[in-house]
């Protein structure tokens, strides 16, 4: 049977009220093995009929900083896997050796994208323990993802079980005690597997979890410009935070009634040729603008933060896209941060001024008139593959805008990584930091 890590945050209630959630329960509902007539028959997702089959050929663990951790290839010694089927719903989970899938050729997952995944971490504590950090949340985004794309539905529980099995069973190998500070990557992968090339709801589908080696890529944001690129207005200055390149009117990531809010692959492939142009032009990542007006959405896959002065008031506010238009992922780590910062810097935090968090629509122009008029404070991007990622420039429109850094960061950005890092790595006990019992 399945382990399982339990806190108050992975009871399985904690779904946020969102516009995004309200708006796709109907298409869950849809989505639903009990929606169509065939309730009583329809087998539910459930990780406690988990089947284990070690394998035979166990690997070696990759040293963190080593090419092989960077090629971002390598997974760890099992994964766990869930087929269903129109005709019976789930069938019993399975934890099996890592290796390749077999799907046929008409799959509908390789020629209609109809796929969704999610993306965590599982971390080793400076206490010896590994964690999750709110995994629910992950599940939940999980299912809301498979219900945009007409995958199939699924206890988020029964997923969270999964992915604590195959923690459980691989983490102490690939994650040994002695790499405290370290994290490996997990990725819940939905496909559609019918081999029929209708374009139609998908009739059979693969669940599938597995744990990569990934490098530490918040260690090593700032890519430097490309020698030709050094020195030159698109070119960026020396100091470590991202450089952005904002997207331009014909390249938009998202849009309202798409599927931005969702989690899948039919929102990344198409952002590579922007990405690749910004990376060939020494930035970063591109900052994802939306409209005429240039709302500032998203930076790569990440979301984005910016602290300024209101101009009327004089206070204090950190500014993030808000999620009502559905043009932007619902990130962990944004949703993290809003609390936290709710929580413990609305009112003055030692030597910080105090900021009001706000959620709203924001354009370049307002940034821009920001930091003429010296109220704009810092930006950063925030994210599970980056984490809390400082912002450094952002090129808009042929003119560069330098972003304020203290040092390395800015000094919110700082706070708000450390009291993240505390929860992941468990220099502090809290409900968010979910502990992954460990196998031998
Ligand atoms: N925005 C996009 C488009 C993403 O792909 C991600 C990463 O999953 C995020 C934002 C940040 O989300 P999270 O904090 O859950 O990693």
């Amino acid at each position: 049977m399945a382990p399982m890590a339990m806190t108050p945050e992975s009871s399985g209630t904690t779904t946020p009220t969102t516009t995004a959630s309200k708006l796709t329960e109907a298409g869950m509902k849809h989505a639903s093995p009990t929606a169509n007539g065939h309730a009583s028959k329809l087998s539910p997702l459930d990780a406690s009929l988990m089947t284990v089959e070690l394998s035979k050929a166990p690997r070696s663990v990759p040293a963190p900083d080593s090419e092989e951790t960077k090629a971002q290839k390598t997974c760890t010694d099992h994964m766990a896997t869930a087929r269903w089927t129109q005709e019976h719903g789930w069938e019993a989970p399975q934890l099996r050796p890592y290796g390749p899938l077999e799907i046929m050729p008409t799959a509908s997952v390789l020629h209609y994208a109809v796929e969704c995944f999610e993306g965590l971490k599982l971390y080793r504590g400076y206490d010896g323990k590994l964690r999750l950090f709110r995994v629910s949340r992950n599940c939940e985004r999980m299912r809301r993802s498979a219900a945009r794309i007409a995958l199939p539905d699924f206890e988020p529980k029964e997923l969270e079980r999964m992915i604590v099995a195959l923690c459980a069973r691989d983490g102490a190998k690939w994650l040994p005690k002695e790499r405290a500070g370290g994290f490996l990557y997990i990725r819940p992968t939905m496909i559609a597997t019918d081999p029929a090339l209708g374009v139609q709801r998908p009739r059979e589908a693969l669940l599938y979890v597995i744990l990569a080696c990934f490098p530490d890529m918040s260690k090593s944001l700032a890519t430097p410009a490309p020698p030709a690129m050094q020195g030159q207005a698109n070119g960026a200055s020396n100091n470590s935070g991202l450089r952005l390149l904002a997207s331009k009117e014909d390249t938009i990531r998202a849009w309202p009634g798409g599927f931005g809010y969702a989690k899948v692959g039919a929102n990344y492939g198409p952002t590579l040729v922007a990405q690749g142009e910004a990376k060939a032009r020494g930035f970063d990542q591109v900052l994802w603008l939306f409209d005429k007006e240039a709302y500032v959405t998203e930076a790569g896959a990440s979301n984005f933060f910016v602290v300024m002065r209101e101009p009327t008031s004089n206070k204090l506010q950190l500014i993030t896209a808000p999620l009502e238009e559905r043009i932007i992922l619902e990130g962990i780590t944004r949703a993290s941060i809003i609390e936290l910062v709710k929580e413990r810097l609305s009112g003055t935090h030692s030597d910080l001024e105090a900021v009001e968090m706000v959620e709203r629509r924001f354009t370049m122009s307002e940034v821009i008139d920001a930091a003429k008029d010296g109220r704009l404070v810092e930006a950063f991007a925030a994210g599970t593959a980056f984490f809390v990622a400082p912002v450094s420039l952002i090129h808009f429109r042929d003119k560069d805008l330098d972003v304020p850094m203290d040092g390395d960061s800015g000094k919110y950005a700082r706070l708000i990584k450390k009291w993240l890092v505390d929860i992941m790595y468990g220099n502090v006990s809290h409900e968010w930091g979910v502990v992954v019992p460990e196998q031998q």
